[in-house]
């Protein structure tokens, strides 16, 4: 009998951890980072104690209290005992793995708490983008993918309160790779991950990296097959059971660039008859998708009528919208101005993928290099830095020749402004690819605030109106999602025919139940917590 646990991404966008149990055979499909929940109880300056351990996360019901799939260096010997009453409380003898489908943090940031043996299965570029991330962002305790800092609980010097404090130099994570032969990467991809990029300061120790395996070792036959989403190196898993083929979509469209991939994965997972198809929804409620080539389209129109300073803010990890607003500003003579982190994910993304464009080579693309306060910067950044050296451009740069850019920058990258002094009159162009939720919303009237501080005109930026924050009208056509719309998903659905749908990762589930339910395919609504026997 096959068992499937649905820990997250029930009746939510996100937060997916699905555990997969087929006899002594076991497997997460995702672990991600319970956006919704963690707001609730979380924000900015009240957040899990990272000294507490596992506790905060396991006490405020974001991670499920299975106990034999933890960081031991993070459990206290009094933790179980609280947990052993609670109503989902199991003990496992570990999980041969984590299949994770993407990089987005909803479906991999709580991988960090897992236990360091636990191998996690992904695409190359999964495992790149994931150590990029995190090499050139603050990760907190939290959101440790690819490698983490252990801890040890001791006193800290002078107090008296133990507490779980880190220790020791990083342990990277077991990546096994499910889309190229890892024996095949090449000289710079194997230095990559084996650098220690991950240095914050010079009295960092020399990590343990491990090297990239392949799907050998797997307990499972497993197929990884790429899809098209709003990040790239997407994928959705298929693993065969004692009850047939169980497949897992991830996040995926049909409408992206990539869309060929996401069909060549729904010709593929139907040939292999499957039994069950875990099916995300974001979307479902979305009749119709706006397209990539209409954001070029629409971004276009609005920058060519701009004679001054333009900012693009949509999400640089969506490669293909990055390459999107360089073709815009190569066909309205000017450079896209990317940040150093943004730089780093395109170098590391051109490790695998060596179609992504050449920064050195490329005259539409530059490196806007921002303000730190750092006496000794990352290494990363300096890296960067050196490397690029004739890409740098500085705020006086931008501020000498406002026409000559397009500034990739987003809501938290505003405070470059007083030093940039953009002129009145310049643009903001809003392109996000995903729907906005009430932090956002919050974040929103912030922005309106900076932009009419500093005079910009904005277009694609949702405003506040009686029916909530709405893009004005003759504004749209800027966000394409990297989610399919509902139409699609059935399109989805029907090709693969499994003979059992399980939706997961939308608001509205019993969409399938109402469009799929008396077909061939029955449709299961999985409930928080709760398993399906398959
Ligand atoms: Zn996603």
């Amino acid at each position: 009998m096959v068992r499937l646990t649905f820990y997250g991404g029930v009746n939510e966008i996100g937060g997916n951890k699905i555990l997969l149990e087929d006899d002594d055979r076991r497997l997460l499909l995702d672990f991600g980072f319970p956006y919704k929940r963690h707001k609730l109880f979380y924000e900015e300056y009240l957040k899990p104690r990272g000294g507490a351990g596992l506790l905060d996360p396991l006490a405020m019901g974001l991670l499920p209290p299975v106990e034999g799939i933890y960081r031991d260096d993070m459990e206290a010997s009094d933790l179980w005992p609280r947990f052993r009453e609670a109503p989902r409380y199991r003990k496992l003898d570990g999980v041969d793995g984590v299949l994770l489908s993407h990089a987005h943090l909803d479906h991999s940031g709580y991988i960090s708490f897992l236990r360091d043996d636990i191998p996690v299965y992904s695409t190359g570029v999964t495992a790149f983008i994931a150590k990029a991330i995190q090499d050139s962002g603050k990760s907190d305790f939290d959101q440790q993918v690819c490698y983490f800092t252990p801890r040890e609980r001791r006193c800290p010097a002078g107090l008296r309160q133990e507490a779980f404090v880190s220790s020791g130099a990083p342990k990277q994570r077991r990546f096994c790779i499910g889309d190229i032969d890892p024996g095949a990467l090449g000289a710079g991809a194997v230095g990559f991950w084996e650098r220690g990029f991950w240095d914050k300061g010079p009295q960092q120790k020399e990590p343990a990296s491990q090297a990239v395996a392949g799907l050998d070792g797997c307990a499972f036959d497993l197929r990884c097959l790429p899809v098209d989403h709003s990040i790239p190196g997407a994928c959705a898993w298929c693993v065969e059971t004692g009850s047939g083929w169980v497949v897992y979509s991830g996040d995926l469209r049909l409408h992206g660039k990539r869309a060929g991939l996401t069909r060549k994965f729904m010709e593929e997972a139907s040939g292999l008859h499957p039994r069950a198809l875990i099916l995300e929804g974001t979307n479902v409620r979305r009749e119709a998708n706006v397209s990539e080539q209409e954001v070029y389209h629409h971004g276009l129109e609005a920058i060519r009528r701009s004679d001054g300073l333009v900012i693009a803010d949509f999400a640089a990890r969506d490669v293909d919208r990055l390459l999107t607003f360089l073709q815009i500003a190569r066909d309205t003579g000017r450079r896209l101005a990317i940040l150093p982190r943004d730089a780093y994910l395109l170098r590391t993304m051109r490790l695998l993928e060596p179609e992504t464009p050449d920064i050195a080579r490329e005259d539409g693309l530059v490196i806007y290099q921002d303000t730190t306060a750092s006496k000794s910067p990352s290494l990363w950044l300096r890296h960067i830095c050196q490397d690029y050296d004739g890409k740098l451009v500085l705020a006086r740069d931008v501020n000498a020749a406002q026409d000559e850019f397009i500034l990739a920058f987003s809501f938290f990258d505003l405070n470059e402004l007083p030093s940039i002094r953009p002129r009145p009159g310049s643009l903001y162009v809003y392109s996000s690819s995903e729907p906005h939720d009430e932090e956002q919303e919050i974040d929103f009237r912030r922005l309106h605030s900076w932009l009419e501080h500093f005079g910009f005109k904005s277009f694609g930026l949702p405003v506040e109106s009686a029916g909530g924050w709405q893009v004005p009208e003759g504004e749209g056509g800027l966000h394409a999602s990297g989610h399919a719309c509902g139409p699609d998903l059935l399109e989805v659905a029907r090709e693969i025919g499994p003979e059992l749908l399980i939706p997961v990762h939308g608001e509205h589930p019993e969409y399938y139940l109402n469009s799929l339910g008396g077909g061939r395919t029955e449709v299961l609504l999985p409930i928080a917590g709760g398993t399906i026997e398959i």
